[in-house]
C-alpha cells in the first residue's frame, strides 16, 4: 500500500436511459455502442494518465502529480478536453455505419453526452495482483461529484481545488457551483461546458 498525490478524472457517458426501450436488440447494440466509444476515449488517455477501472458506462483514470502540479493539472486537462472531441467524432463515424439498424440504440447514438469530472487528493493505492484499487476520501468525492446539480448536457466539472492548479480552459464557458453532499458536506467547483462554437 502506498500514499499517491494523483489526479482523479471519470469520464461519464450517458443520455441513451432516458428515451430508449430495452428490447433485447437494442441493449445489445446499446451496449456494443458505448463500449466502442469508452474505447476511443481510453485509447486517448496517454501518461500519465492512466485508466484504473471501467464502471458501468464510465471510467475512472487516474495520473499522478508529480512535482509541478499546475503543469500536471493542466496537461490532464487537455488530455480530458481530447476525449470529447474524440467521443464526438466516433458518435459521427458510429451513427454513419449503423444508420441502418432501426433499433433505438443505434438511431439515437447522436444523443449521446460525454461529461467528465476532475479532482485531485492523496490516495492509498493497494495493488493485488496487476490490479490497483484506489482509496480515500477524495476518491469517494470524484465519484459523488458525478452526482451534482449541473443541468448542461455535457461538461467538464472540476473541483475548486483541482481549478485552483488546473485553471480556466479556453473555448469553454466556466459557472461556479457547489455541490453539498450528506457524508461529505459542501464541495465547491467550476463546470465548464462548450461555447455554441465548440459544441458539436
Ligand atoms: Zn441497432
Amino acid at each position: 500500500m502506498e500514499l499517491k498525490h494523483v489526479a482523479l478524472v471519470i469520464a461519464d457517458i450517458g443520455g441513451y436511459t432516458r428515451f430508449i426501450k430495452f428490447h433485447k436488440t437494442t441493449l445489445l447494440h446499446a451496449q456494443e455502442i458505448i463500449s466502442q466509444l469508452m474505447e476511443t476515449i481510453i485509447d486517448r488517455a496517454s501518461f500519465p494518465l492512466m485508466l484504473n477501472k471501467l464502471e458501468g458506462d464510465a471510467a475512472l483514470l487516474y495520473a499522478e502529480m508529480g512535482d509541478t502540479e499546475t503543469a500536471a493539472a493542466r496537461d490532464i486537462v487537455q488530455k480530458v478536453t481530447d476525449f470529447f472531441s474524440a467521443f464526438h467524432a466516433k458518435s459521427g463515424e458510429l451513427s454513419g455505419s449503423r444508420a441502418n439498424c432501426p433499433c433505438d440504440a443505434c438511431q439515437h447514438i447522436l444523443d449521446l453526452r460525454l461529461k467528465a469530472v476532475l479532482h485531485h487528493g492523496v490516495v492509498a493505492i493497494k495493488k493485488i495482483r496487476q490490479f490497483e484499487e484506489l482509496t480515500g476520501e477524495d476518491v469517494i468525492l470524484v465519484h459523488r461529484l458525478l452526482k451534482n446539480s449541473v443541468s448542461k448536457p455535457e461538461y467538464i466539472l472540476m473541483s475548486a481545488s483541482f481549478h485552483r492548479l488546473a485553471g480556466d480552459l479556453a473555448g469553454y464557458q466556466s459557472e461556479k457551483g457547489e455541490e453539498t453532499y450528506a457524508d461529505l458536506g459542501s464541495i465547491d467547483t467550476v463546470v465548464f461546458s462548450p461555447s455554441p462554437s465548440v459544441a458539436g
